[in-house]
């Protein structure tokens, strides 16, 4: 097979196809499809099976159901209470569906006559209605359908379908394109692996997933696209874990020194195996010639701080610098507290680098990093300012690694010599992320949690019963307990939030909590006056800290066992995790209420349900990443993973785990990809993903 010249049927522009002119053809490139390569992976994303298609009649409330009819009515109506009213007839019934939101736009979008097909559940309210359904403009009556069982929609855009380029002509396009082309689509996996996993060859597949016969053959078809997509994923990722880990030469620390020996003899606490077991790992990879790239995974109070102090330490013993980043001044400055405290005997010298020092006490610092006085070396991402050089950086511990990108992580990495990276997240990684977007690093896991820990209550409470709330706050804390009260703060409602959480600290400081010591914290308040006030609030002189999310992350304070949330609804499933996980470290039972405002959409109910119901990080890992889907979570583009046209790491996980396993063992192999047999996988991987591969290399 001469790859060249067959390639070059479908690498061809798609205006090389009858039908589109000058104007869809700039349309459609607008629209990301440039050759008819892209065409023919522009998959349907959705399919109408003729055979399941309800009479209107015979649709049942409650079930997800697609229906087929004419538009015979629509209006919207404006004003307090806008909505979009549009209805449907087939030969057996009507059918109302509604829309609360975009009626200014749906009012002309029908046409009345068009033939419709709707998606969605049908609810009882005065009749029965579909509301917020998916919308299908079929161009074709009824009867035209009928030629074809399964029958592919496609994505489409408003001046896609002002062009007459709709679901309709999108069919046409692409049957036009196959019938010309898939002569020259050529297979693209290792024979071997067709074989051992039956699957389609990719001619097959790339036809079969636009004109399927049966559902079976539609199934077989994903299949196969799937596992090429993650396939070609995961040789990327195990391209670039090799890049790092065996044509660059790293620092080889050589000896557990004895300070490291007497902070782990005399901790105030025995260890837990877990924390034992990934320093031994995060060890093992100092005491090696390649550069660590290593992920410590463990849930919020699993114990990571004193992990990290006492690596670094290893790291100093050995003559280096460790440099620690935080994502937010509270925690840097928390880290630097407990390091002071922790290493108090060992004549280390440690410096803080946050924003907002003087100029001389900066200048200070700067000179003992670059002089190799300063030992370990903590801050924010003010670290990555030019003019902080570092004499000798080993060792880089990056704290709650979400908050970072992949670009700032290679920033600070170019501060040393191929120095050893560790990042540390307490945020659980799905399982389909930790072999993606995490899948070139290598993991240790904290799956253990110090102590007797007793399992914090949680609770979703109603505005309605604030009072009732805040009265039991104030017994607990009779009873020498501390609490927190979150106030909500994001940046479009910035002021406003603000406002709200400083009235509220205002009304309940002369109000229920008249004559108890409280604070207001937020993220605006100057970093010495923040300082006092957590100090102050561990120390227990202050019993109630109104904050705003600045406490999300890392802040340890043991006897604080209550934590209410305002205006619950409005935080993220993580969020909210990382929130609670500031409770239940002590060893009094902890309580978290969640205070929801109604109206309460479905997915803030399916969110406080989840912790209400959990406090199993990765199971409200898992269920995040379903609620938000896989694009949003972490932002996954950032990372410089490529976009996926057919898998979805939400839901593939069995598909992506054999794909993984099977593109590594190519690669241990043949880790370059150049002998013969392998030279279409490499054309393959070279013309489709090596620009993504350059983009994410940084890492
Ligand atoms: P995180 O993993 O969330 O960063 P921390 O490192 O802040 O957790 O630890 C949470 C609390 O548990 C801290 O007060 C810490 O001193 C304490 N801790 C850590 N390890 C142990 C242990 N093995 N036994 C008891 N307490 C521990
Ligand atoms: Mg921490």
């Amino acid at each position: 097979m001469s790859s060249s010249h067959h390639n070059n049927g479908i690498t061809q522009t798609v205006r090389a196809l009858k039908g589109v002119g000058e104007l869809r053809g700039e349309l459609l490139e607008n629209f990301g499809i440039v050759t008819l390569y892209d065409l023919l992976t522009h998959f349907p994303r959705r399919y109408l099976d003729r055979t399941r298609i309800a009479k209107i009649a015979d649709i049942e409330i409650g079930k997800d159901v697609t229906a087929i009819g004419q538009v015979i009515a629509f209006r919207a109506y404006q004003g307090r209470y806008q909505r979009f009213v549009l209805v449907i007839r087939d030969e057996s019934g009507e059918l109302k569906c509604i829309w609360f939101r975009g009626a200014h736009y749906l009012k002309n979008t029908f046409k009345m006559g068009e033939w419709l097909a709707v998606h969605g559940k049908v609810k009882f309210y005065k009749g029965m209605q579909m509301s917020h359904p998916d919308y299908d403009r079929l161009t074709e009556s009824k009867q035209g359908l009928n030629t074809r069982k399964i029958i592919p929609l496609y994505r489409s855009t408003a001046e896609l379908d002002t062009a007459g380029l709709d679901s309709r002509a999108m069919r046409r396009l692409m049957w036009k394109a196959l019938e010309e082309n898939s002569a020259s689509i050529e297979e693209n996996l290792p024979e071997r692996l067709i074989k051992k996993y039956k699957l389609l060859s990719r001619r097959a597949a790339i036809d079969k997933i636009h004109f399927p016969d049966s559902e079976d053959q539609l199934n077989a078809a994903i299949r196969r696209l799937k596992f090429e997509e993650l396939f070609y994923l995961e040789l990327m990722i195990g391209l670039r874990k090799l890049k790092v880990k065996n044509l660059t030469k790293g620092i080889q620390f050589e000896s557990i020194g004895e300070k490291t020996r007497a902070l782990l003899a005399n901790l105030p606490f025995e260890l837990t195996d877990a924390q034992k077991k990934v320093i031994k790992e995060i060890w093992q990879d100092m005491n090696s010639a390649r550069p660590m790239n290593r992920l410590l995974h463990g849930d919020v109070g699993s114990g990571k701080t004193i992990v990290s102090i006492a690596v670094m330490l290893i790291a100093v013993e050995n003559g280096y610098q460790s440099a620690l980043m935080a994502p937010t001044e509270i925690l840097a400055e928390q880290h630097y507290l407990s390091l002071k405290q922790f290493l108090a005997d060992f004549g280390i010298s440690i410096e803080l680098v946050i924003g907002g020092q003087k100029k001389s006490e900066r200048e200070k610092i700067t000179k003992k990093i670059a002089s190799g006085e300063a030992n370990i070396i903590i801050g924010t991402h003010a670290l990555f300012q030019e003019k902080i050089k570092f004499e000798k950086l080993g060792l880089i511990i990056v704290d709650e690694q979400h908050k970072f990108g992949v670009m700032q992580r290679a920033k600070l990495r170019r501060k040393g010599i191929n120095p050893d990276v560790l990042v540390m997240t307490a945020t659980p990684i799905p399982r389909t992320l930790a072999l993606t977007v995490y899948g070139d690093l290598d993991v240790s896991l904290l799956d253990q949690k110090p102590g007797n820990r007793i399992p914090i209550k949680s609770v979703i409470r109603y505005q309605d019963k604030r009072e009732e709330i805040y009265r039991y706050v104030r017994e607990q804390v009779d009873l020498g307990r501390q609490a927190y009260i979150i106030f909500p703060l994001v940046e479009e409602s910035e002021k406003m939030d603000l406002q709200a959480a400083t009235e509220s600290y205002e009304t309940l400081k002369y109000g229920v909590y008249h004559g108890l010591n409280i604070a207001l914290l937020h993220g605006r308040m100057k970093g010495d006056e923040k300082d006092k006030i957590m100090s102050s609030f561990k120390s227990g002189y202050y019993k109630i800290l109104i904050a705003t999310t600045v406490v999300e992350v890392g802040v340890d304070v043991a006897n604080a066992s209550i934590m209410v949330i305002e205006h619950a609804e409005r935080f993220g499933l993580t969020q909210l995790h990382q929130l609670r996980g500031r409770i239940g470290r002590g060893s009094e039972q902890s309580y978290c209420i969640f205070i929801a405002h109604k109206p309460l959409n479905q997915l803030a109910r399916k969110r406080l349900q989840t912790l209400e119901r959990t406090t199993d990080g990765f199971e409200i890992a898992e269920v995040d990443l379903k609620l938000r889907g896989p694009g949003e979570f972490f932002g996954i583009r950032q990372h410089g993973m490529p976009k996926l046209k057919i898998a979805d790491l939400s839901e593939d996980y069995n598909i992506l785990e054999i794909a993984r396993k099977e593109a590594f063992s190519l690669l241990q192999e043949d880790s370059t990809l150049n002998t013969p047999k392998n030279q279409m996988v490499r054309l393959f991987f070279d013309q489709y993903y090596e620009d993504s591969f350059r983009l994410s290399k940084v890492a």
